[in-house]
């Protein structure tokens, strides 16, 4: 039996790993794949006291860290579902269960794909999903964003202050953001609206992204925009279809956690991207892990002896 066990190998569950093992309990790691999103990463150059790093080399980093501690890890394994009691059990894909008197749920999540052609083949190379993080990356020159929600108009007011032009592309009639940030918005000189558009393909040079095809859904004409760089900002999805009906969850799917990290059920905690906390970055989940293992510890020196 565990005392701590973290579902989810990214940069939260890391952090409460080497948490939970600094306390000397017994802690195990179940990750699917561990390093997480940053795997997918290339450059990155906002984990503050790093000035630049490679998403590989920074989960290598991770995994060594954490293998400094005695922590159980058990990578390329799949939670399938919970069953909180006085001692939680995790029940694996493989069909193996772990027991655990309290769980960190880091599972991450995953950007939202709008599924054309080009997206796959050039992410990284001209498709990207994170302002904060790429950006800067494409300063001086042209990119769309696809998504006309709140996370769509944030991202093309952010970029707007960095590349020469944004072009916002929406499927619906009209943006879906809030007000305060359509007015924002329209006060950008280099901001280009284009609503009822559905975006057909993103095309490249082989090497990188050069264009953009949308239809225009009033004419069924297709368009196309040049550009160096594309923004899918369609939403990101939580990896909790596995805890429905297991904890609180917010309509976006969020495990709802309190300040400490709990869940709604006593003993399990969460951390990082796949919880409601906002602003989904390394520094955060590293910063999130680190509460919830603490949170857990604090939560088993309170508890009855098993
Ligand atoms: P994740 O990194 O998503 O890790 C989740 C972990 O849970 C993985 O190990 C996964 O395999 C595992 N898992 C999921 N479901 C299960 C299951 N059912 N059973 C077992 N294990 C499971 N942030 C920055 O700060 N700077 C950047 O430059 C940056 N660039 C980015 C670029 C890209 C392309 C992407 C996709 C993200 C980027 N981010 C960046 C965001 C950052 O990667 C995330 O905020 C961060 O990885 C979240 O960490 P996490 O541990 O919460 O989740």
């Amino acid at each position: 039996v565990f005392d701590v066990l973290i579902v989810g190998g990214g940069p939260a569950g890391a952090a409460a790993a080497i948490y939970a093992a600094r306390k000397g309990i017994a802690t195990g790691v179940v990750a699917e794949r561990f390093g997480g999103q940053v795997l997918d990463t290339l450059a990155i150059e906002n984990f503050v006291s790093v000035q630049e790093t490679e998403g590989p080399k920074f989960a290598t980093a991770l995994e060594q860290h954490v293998k400094q501690y005695e922590v159980d890890i058990m990578d390329v394994q799949r939670a399938q579902a919970l069953i909180p009691g006085a001692v939680n059990e995790v029940r694996l894909a493989s069909g193996a269960v772990l027991k655990a008197k309290t769980i960190v749920l880091a599972t991450g999540a995953r950007w939202r794909e709008i599924g054309v052609p080009g997206e796959r083949e050039y992410r990284n190379r001209g498709v990207a999903y994170c302002p904060h993080c790429d950006g800067p990356l494409f300063k001086g020159k042209r990119v769309a964003v696809i998504g006309g929600g709140n996370s769509g108009v944030e991202a093309a007011i952010d970029l707007a202050g960095i590349v020469r032009e944004v072009t916002l592309i929406e499927y619906g009639e009209s943006l879906r953001a809030d007000e305060v940030l359509q007015r924002k918005l329209r006060s950008l000189a280099n901001v280009t609206v284009v609503t009822r558009a559905q975006t057909t393909e993103i095309e490249g040079d082989g090497a990188k992204v050069n264009g953009l095809v949308y239809k225009d859904l009033r004419t069924g004409e297709a368009k196309r925009v040049a550009l160096e760089g594309v923004f899918v900002q369609i939403g990101l999805v939580p990896n909790t279809e596995w805890l429905k009906g297991t904890v609180e969850l917010s309509e976006r799917g969020e495990i709802v956690v309190d300040a400490k990290g709990a869940t709604s059920v006593p003993g399990v905690f969460a951390a990082g991207d796949v919880t409601t906390v906002p602003f989904k970055q390394i520094v955060i989940a590293v910063g999130e892990g680190a509460k919830a293992a603490l949170g857990a510890f604090d939560h088993l020196i309170r508890s009855a002896p098993q």
